[in-house]
């Protein structure tokens, strides 16, 4: 009903939260669209801040108000009528001495419009716009004018349909007052950044949820004011506890001690490489190997840009398990790579193991059955000193005899399941040591916020002799140059790739099929051998386009992202990337790294199309600027932080894992680095204090994953 003395904007209240009302507690009412957001304990609730304010503390003039503020005005009302056109309307003009202000309400109430009747003296808030006509506000809440002003600004939070923004308001201060907010940051912690520890947590909380109106603005919308520090500082460091918890329960964890011995496998297999290490190769060779020396479970990322030389760091390292009597599993997430990848990493060791009555055990999903139960027989008697495949090489069946090792390749691409499988391989209880490779590197923020307990070696030089892959964007409809472009290297003597979409999503998508591509690269260039691959092929056809390939009588292959991670033909000097737009930042790099492998000057194109808007969107456009721009990893992983934000950027592993709300790890680096120091000094001096802070900031959601 109609109801002039209601305050501007507010629905009416139909009971207060906690209350027994059973309106608010059926589904779908207000309590359960709570309970949705996870607003269930006090603190949930008190930890819920306004997205925004709304500044009902000032009455404001008209002169002085700007398009696309939303004011609060006291004015009287000139003119009242209802217009028919273009639809009926009731158009109220008011004025407050300054201006006048036209109100227009679309759904009325014969007894509003008797309130709104010329004379009377109104209090109205809305949004004002203004038209050549003067200022107009659609639909303002209003009351009669007069009656106390509040003294802070008004919370506006996130909400749902179902729970009104006044319901949600009461539900929160009674949450704030209630909430246990006793200090839990210990007196002797180290000062704060930003004195970010100097607000007490009870009153940052009532500051930020009702904010006095004299306070910028802009220092609350940035996160900056001290308020938002404190808040920032407690849940940084509520996940770095948690974090150095789970890194104190790993380190409780025994794992076999492997020495590297002299003249052992280790240096045999040094002096065998047709190559000298880099200095960035021998420096985490050396972090690993002390790693493997102690007896708990090495848990270590190595990170290095495509082609940087990870494989051979992670044969060194298998190469000094296997010479202490252990096993090493090596697995990668496609055969393909599993085939291409690690091919020279055998033909390194199998040399060297063959005298010593040892062997390499191959695990993969379409392998023959009696081929597989001969490999599983080596596995289970320990003849298979390295076993290398994919998934295949953790499924249940499969029994290591002496497992020590186990080095995960392109480490984002499994799941958490499939490492803590790999993890429960060894036999006797104890763990086997772990190193994960990849070449997405994990910007350094992200290292020590979510992965805390990991150690991470980085590769930051890649081998002598490469040239930096020259990138060009080129928009679809110039592909003839392009085609130009292939003959030309291949005339050369030189091999190209063409990477497609997924083949699966092309006739939804609307994409360019590989095996269209395919087709009319071949009539375009004709003598030259233009090979296809795509996912859906049987394995040994793959394999015999993938060896035609490498062997470098094909000189052109169209493929779709299988050939992603790990294929290695350093003659190839040019690859193509169709529908660039559509490909993840990351993945992009990945394809850039098959390229530039070799001496020769190679060039990456990303053609891209707009498709019909004839506009590229934002996110797409900034990702072939990043490529474009950058040929660093690390940069390119920084970008792709800025671009997706850390939830996307973590995929599979923090599925589950608490993300920041509050802080961010782009700006918020030196409350991080602070949170990282106080950690581990609480959970010794203030155990208590750690555990009710973790629960006041993760509640349920302390089972961090450990993968
Ligand atoms: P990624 O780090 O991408 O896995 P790879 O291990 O596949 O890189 O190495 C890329 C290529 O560089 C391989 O052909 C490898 O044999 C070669 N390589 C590795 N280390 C060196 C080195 N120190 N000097 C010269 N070539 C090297
Ligand atoms: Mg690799």
């Amino acid at each position: 009903m109609p109801n002039p003395k209601k305050p501007p904007g507010r629905p009416k209240v139909s009971a207060p939260p906690g209350g027994a009302d059973a309106a608010s507690r059926r589904p779908g009412g207000p309590d359960a669209a709570l309970r949705k957001l996870g607003l269930e304990r006090d603190i949930d609730l008190a930890l819920h801040l306004p997205l925004r304010y709304e500044d009902e503390t000032r009455i404001v003039k008209l002169r002085d108000a700007r398009e696309g503020d939303t004011v609060q005005i006291e004015a009287t009302v000139t003119d009242c009528q209802i217009q028919y056109r273009p639809r009926r309307q009731l158009v109220v003009t008011v004025d407050d001495g300054s201006d006048t202000c036209v109100l227009r309400f679309f759904s009325f109430y014969p007894s509003q419009q008797k309130s709104l009747a010329v004379g009377a003296h109104l209090r109205i808030r809305g949004e004002l716009k203004g038209g050549f006509l003067g200022w107009q506000m659609v639909h303002p809440g209003w009351r009669a004018a007069g009656g106390e002003l509040p003294q802070a600004l008004t919370p506006v939070y996130s909400t749902v349909a179902s729970l009104p923004q006044a319901y949600l308001r009461k539900a929160v201060a009674s949450g704030l007052e209630r909430a246990d907010l006793r200090e839990t940051i210990p007196p002797d912690a180290p000062p704060a950044p930003g004195d970010a520890t100097a607000w007490p947590l009870r009153r940052a909380l009532q500051f930020l949820h009702h904010p006095t109106p004299e306070v910028s603005l802009a220092a609350l919308e940035d996160r900056s004011h001290p308020a938002w520090l404190r808040l920032k500082a407690e849940e940084l460091l509520a996940q770095q506890l948690s974090q150095a918890r789970s890194r104190r329960e790993h380190d409780a964890l025994r794992a076999p001690t492997l020495q590297a011995g002299p003249g052992g496998l280790h240096e045999q297999l040094l002096a065998a490489l047709p190559f000298r290490l880099t200095g960035a190769q021998r420096r985490v060779s050396e972090e690993i190997a002390a790693n493997l020396q102690r007896d708990r479970p090495m848990h270590r990322l190595l990170q290095g840009d495509v082609g940087s030389g990870k494989t051979i760091v992670a044969a060194l390292a298998a190469a000094i398990a296997i010479d202490a009597g252990w096993q090493c599993a090596l697995m990668a997430p496609t055969e393909i790579l599993a085939e291409q990848h690690f091919r020279k990493l055998i033909g390194w060791l199998e040399p060297l193991l063959a005298p010593r009555g040892l062997r390499v055990a191959w695990l993969t999903g379409s392998q023959k059955k009696k081929e597989r139960q001969a490999m599983l027989e080596l596995v289970a008697s320990g003849e298979a000193a390295l076993v290398v495949g994919t998934h295949a090489v953790i499924q249940e069946q499969v029994q290591f005899k002496a497992l020590a090792l186990a080095v995960i390749d392109e480490q984002h691409r499994f799941g958490v399941e499939q490492r803590l499988a790999l993890r429960g391989k060894l036999r006797d209880g104890g763990e086997p040591h772990l190193l994960m490779m990849s070449a997405t590197p994990i910007p350094r923020t992200l290292a020590m916020s979510y992965y805390a307990d990991l150690d991470v070696s980085t590769i930051d030089e890649l081998p002598p002799g490469r040239t930096p892959v020259v990138t060009k964007l080129i928009s679809d409809n110039r592909r003839d140059e392009v085609v130009e472009r292939i003959r030309a290297q291949v005339a050369e003597g030189r091999q190209v790739y063409w990477v497609c979409p997924l083949i699966e999503e092309s006739e939804n998508l609307d994409l360019t099929n590989a095996t269209a591509t395919h087709e009319a690269l071949g009539a375009a260039l004709p003598g030259v051998m233009v090979g296809l691959l795509h996912s859906r092929m049987p394995g040994p056809e793959k394999k015999a386009v993938m060896s035609l390939f490498t062997g470098g009588q094909m000189a052109v292959l169209v493929s779709t992202t299988v050939i992603e991670v790990g294929v290695d033909v350093p003659n190839a000097s040019l690859m193509v990337i169709e529908h660039a737009e559509r490909f993840g930042l990351s993945q992009l790099h990945q394809l850039r790294g098959r390229v530039g492998r070799g001496a020769a000057a190679s060039a990456c194109v990303l053609l891209y199309s707009a498709g019909d808007s004839g506009r590229l969107g934002e996110t797409a456009r900034a990702r072939l600027k990043a490529m474009a721009e950058t040929n660093d990893g690390f940069e390119i992983a920084r970008r792709d932080l800025e671009i997706r934000g850390p939830g996307e950027f973590l995929g599979a592993r923090q599925s589950g894992a608490p993300l920041l709300r509050f802080a961010d790890l782009l700006t918020d680096g030196p409350l991080l680095e602070w949170a990282r120091a106080a950690a581990p000094a609480m959970l010794d001096r203030h155990p208590g204090l750690a555990e009710q802070h973790v629960a006041r900031w993760l509640g349920g959601r302390q089972d961090y994953l450990k993968a």
